[in-house]
């Protein structure tokens, strides 16, 4: 029977439901029936039913909730109540979820996720995941975002579940947190970054513990990555070693290669990691960049270690003018050459930076005025800096003299952006980018 508005009535609905619960009772007898091609038909089925009734149990208790009858009963909590006439939820653990799901309605910024869960649009692990996220995030994003950021997580969450909830977190503080969060966050994980001393057991193996950045992730996992693919025998036969195998015995090669490096200035450029960022992201220092073509594609690095992987051979920034529009500037425009860096080791002997001395080998050649404002690759204008320093230098934005003497920084921070802001016309810029702007604004 239906109502005016052409919706079947409860009574129907729960009539059909029951004969439903018992023609689902009992199915596995009759399964043997079914042709080989129809099983698969009947598990979609099943799938689209219980997701129906997955968000029905959300929709009931909300309505329960919302009522007063919850408050009215004798169940001490919405769990509790839950529990009592959910038995087969509570068994499962997902008392609690659904719960948690009902009251996030009752919040303003959540309110759309129990809409969703009640629609079934997404199932309820996923709506508890975006409501942790939402409400981890929102002190980090702009006020007006959070409607978008819940719902980019809703959308993410109903294709490909609670993991792509979770690792959107980097990409949504890039697009909608408060200026410099992503950088803040990232800089605070980076002081996280460890690697524990070896520990050995009885078999003569040794185990390491390694904590990194979202950097220092992407930089490693580019670094192994080649080296980590399966690698046929001579004759053919397919690699057997697990995953874990050969991204462990592709680090040991990694490093060996580095040591047997030695310290002779390299020859020609290594491409390990690939980062894509758009232009007036990268020049006005918001969003963040994606690393690409490695096993961690998708990583979102912050803006201003961009700019410092940027001065660095060992990675190609794609930057990007618009929507898939790759601006070649090229790759010998922005690196140094090899004969430049043996001159600058020459010239510097070691890292740059007042009281350091890391040898000449360990470091990176550093455009002062930074490749994306328009400093140009000539020896006026690059400096050797130890990883370190490095970081530090694009970190506090610090700008140095360069002289036939050698190198002497400021170390006041922002001097960078005040030495820009002095200079009239950034220097060397494609002219045909017609993204005519001004110097970089100063650092928050
Ligand atoms: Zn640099
Ligand atoms: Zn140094």
């Amino acid at each position: 029977m239906e109502d005016s508005r052409g919706a079947v009535s409860l009574t129907d609905r729960v009539t059909t439901l029951q004969a439903a619960r018992d023609v689902l009772s009992g199915l596995a007898e009759v399964l043997w029936q079914a042709q080989g091609a129809e099983l698969a038909g009947v598990l979609t089925l099943l799938d689209e039913v219980a997701g129906l009734a997955g968000a029905g149990r959300v929709a009931v208790t909300r309505e329960a909730f919302t009522r007063g009858e919850v408050a009215a009963s004798q169940a001490g909590s919405l769990t509790g109540w839950v529990a009592e006439h959910a038995p087969g939820l509570a068994v499962a653990g997902g008392g609690g979820q659904v719960a948690a799901v009902v009251e996030a309605g009752l919040r303003r910024a959540t309110r759309p996720v129990t809409d969703a869960a009640c629609s079934g649009r997404v199932p309820v692990p996923v709506a508890v995941a975006v409501i942790r996220e939402a409400e981890r995030l929102k002190p980090q994003l702009q006020p007006e975002a959070v409607p978008t950021v819940v719902e980019a997580m809703l959308t993410m969450g109903a294709g490909h579940g609670v993991r792509a909830v979770r690792e959107l977190r980097a990409r949504l503080i890039a697009d909608y947190g408060w200026p410099g969060q992503l950088q803040a966050d990232q800089d605070a994980a980076a002081a996280l970054v460890s690697l524990s001393a070896p520990v050995g057991d009885e078999l003569g193996a040794f185990s390491y513990r390694l904590v990194l950045d979202a950097e220092g992730k992407a930089v490693l996992e580019a670094a192994i990555g080649p080296l980590s693919k399966p690698a046929p025998d001579a004759d053919g036969a397919p690699d057997r070693r697990p995953a874990r195998q050969r991204r462990g015995q592709a680090l040991i090669e990694v490093c060996r290669r580095a040591t047997a490096a030695g310290a002779r200035p390299p020859v020609g450029v290594k491409t390990t990691l690939v980062v894509t960022m758009g232009l007036a992201e990268l020049t006005e220092r918001l969003s963040a960049g994606v690393a690409v073509g490695s096993s961690e594609s998708g990583t979102v690095i912050a803006p201003e270690t961009v700019r410092r992987l940027a001065c660095d051979a060992q990675v190609i920034p794609v930057v990007l003018g618009g929507p898939s529009e790759v601006l070649d500037w090229g790759r010998t425009a922005r690196l140094f050459t090899p004969g430049q860096v043996k001159a600058l080791w020459l010239r510097d002997q070691s890292c740059t930076f007042p009281g350091c001395g890391i040898p000449a080998h360990w470091c990176d050649a550093h455009h002062v005025t930074h490749w994306v404002d328009g400093g140009r690759s000539d020896l006026s204008n690059a400096a050797l800096l130890c990883g370190r320093h490095h970081t530090v230098v694009h970190r506090d934005r610090l700008t140095a003299a360069v002289t036939a003497a050698g190198v002497a920084w400021d170390t006041a921070h922002g001097s960078y952006d005040r030495a820009l802001n002095a200079t009239a016309q950034p220097r060397g810029r494609p002219p045909d980018l017609g993204l005519a702007r001004g110097p970089t604004e100063p650092a928050a």
